[in-house]
């Protein structure tokens, strides 16, 4: 059964029963007013009789002191007297008693019978006088007009309640349907993604954003998004690592030939090749840190880490890559030691201040800073090179992105994979790095790294 039949369902039998509960309600109501009127109307009756009724010299009621008694026209009444009526009102000719039990009853009584079929509401009423004669005097309402009135109310309320579950129906059935398009029209956005493997699509908003169903096409249009994006960079992932294994695959099998060709192996060859087998492990690497990281398997051999040193470190190894065409300096140095992986960090730093002296041009200069900020301890690496476009500044952190300038393979560059590794590697010690740039004045990054919590006192 569709959501759309279960919801129109549900809604109609809440009405029908809030408007049975109504209904009946209305119903007893009204027959409680009703009946009141009629025991009013009754009593009055029956003190007016009372009266004028007299006892005459025999001892008896005197049946002609109320002979001229006219009661409404749909009132009747017996007097009873020696266990026999003296009288009944005109036209009836009567003569059971109007109620059998309330003759006998011995005091004032309405008999509370309202069931169909009872066309009389009757009072009791015993007759007492102080010499003597005793009696019952019973009056009775013809409920014919009353019983009328409701049973029109009851068809009138069914009928209401009938026609009001009709148009609730109706009205649930078209809202529910309106409402519940949007979600079929993801249904079938999804189904098609699904068929035709066609991630650009998004489903149109056309009701309002910030209801239910605007909330879910929100969330399922930013899903596809990440889909369409993790696709696409899987994608680009594959193209990327195909094409860096290719060249130096190529650049070997060309150095193989020749050794084939001219039965002999020469020092360059075999540099060349060489070259290329250290570009493929260092790739294959990379890689491998890269995927261990992204899926959280990196696994990190903590211990403290005196981050100074290992500024120290990196300078050293790094001056001499920067010899006399970049000035390499340590302008701020702090005593901080952090909670790390030696080996990781020491491979972030030598990728930025490396990629610094790369990208600085002859007599640049090249700062590096470390400072203790409260409860960090954050690492500066400055140039004054090309620096970055900025188009290229929110990429340069994914796999294989290179900038423009670097994208012309030479012996020593990269494959764009050493500044993603370094953000996992940051990231991975609760840490975070950042970059500024400005084209043709220089690159700042920014490491910063948690100070481990001081050991407690004991
Ligand atoms: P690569 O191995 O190509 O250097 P990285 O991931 O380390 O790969 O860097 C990605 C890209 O970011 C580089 O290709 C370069 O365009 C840009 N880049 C990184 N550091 C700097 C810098 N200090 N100055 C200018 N550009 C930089």
């Amino acid at each position: 059964m569709s959501l759309r039949l279960r919801l129109t369902i549900l809604y109609t039998i809440v009405v029908g029963i809030v408007l049975v509960l109504a209904s009946v309600m209305v119903f007893s109501l009204v027959s409680a007013f009703l009946l009141d009127q009629v025991n009013t109307s009754l009593a009055q009756t029956a003190a007016s009789l009372i009266e004028v009724l007299r006892v005459d010299n025999r001892n008896q009621f005197d049946i002609r002191s109320v002979a001229n008694f006219r009661p409404a026209d749909n009132i009747v009444y017996q007097v009873w007297g020696d266990n026999r009526v003296l009288q009944i009102s005109y036209p009836w000719a009567q003569k059971d008693p109007l109620d059998d039990q309330g003759l006998w009853a011995g005091k004032m009584v309405f008999t509370a019978d309202y069931a169909p079929g009872s066309n009389l509401q009757v009072l009791s009423v015993p007759l007492k006088t102080e010499r003597g004669p005793s009696g019952v005097l019973q009056i009775g309402y013809k409920l014919d007009l009353i019983n009328m009135t409701r049973r029109t109310l009851a068809s009138v309320l069914t009928m209401l309640t009938l026609l009001a579950m009709f148009i609730a129906a109706f009205a649930a059935w078209m809202v529910t349907g309106h409402t519940l398009e949007p979600l079929e029209i993801v249904t079938n956005v999804a189904t098609h993604i699904i068929r035709a493997d066609d991630l650009q699509r998004r489903i149109p908003i056309t009701g309002p954003q910030d209801d239910e169903v605007g909330r879910l096409i929100n969330a399922f249009n930013q899903t596809l998004e990440r889909m369409e994006s993790l696709f696409n960079s899987q994608r680009r992932f594959l193209a990327d690592v195909s094409h860096e294994l290719r060249t130096p695959l190529t650049v070997i099998k060309g150095n193989i030939g020749l050794i084939r060709k001219y039965k002999k192996v020469d020092e360059e060859t075999l540099l060349s090749i060489d070259a290329e087998v250290d570009r493929l492990t260092r790739l294959v690497g990379d890689l491998l840190l890269l995927g261990q990281a992204e899926t959280g398997k990196l696994v990190l051999n903590l211990e403290k880490v005196a981050l100074d040193t290992l500024l120290l470190e990196v300078y050293q190894q790094m001056k001499t890559l920067a010899g006399e065409r970049v000035k390499l300096e340590i302008v701020e140095i702090d005593q901080v030691e952090v909670s790390g992986d030696k080996d990781r960090l020491k491979q972030v730093l030598l990728n930025l201040v490396g990629n610094a002296v790369h990208y600085s041009r002859a007599g640049g200069e090249v700062k590096l800073s470390l400072r203790r900020e409260a409860a960090r301890a954050v690492i500066v690496v400055e140039d004054d090179g090309t620096g970055i476009p900025a188009e290229d500044l929110p990429h340069i952190f994914e796999r294989f992105y290179r900038g423009e300038k670097s994208r012309t393979r030479s012996p020593d560059s990269g494959y764009g994979l050493g500044l993603s590794i370094a953000y996992w590697i940051i990231e991975n010690h609760q840490g975070g790095i950042e970059v500024e740039s400005e084209i043709n004045k220089g690159s700042r990054f920014i490491v910063w790294l948690p100070i481990n919590p001081p050991d407690p006192v004991l």
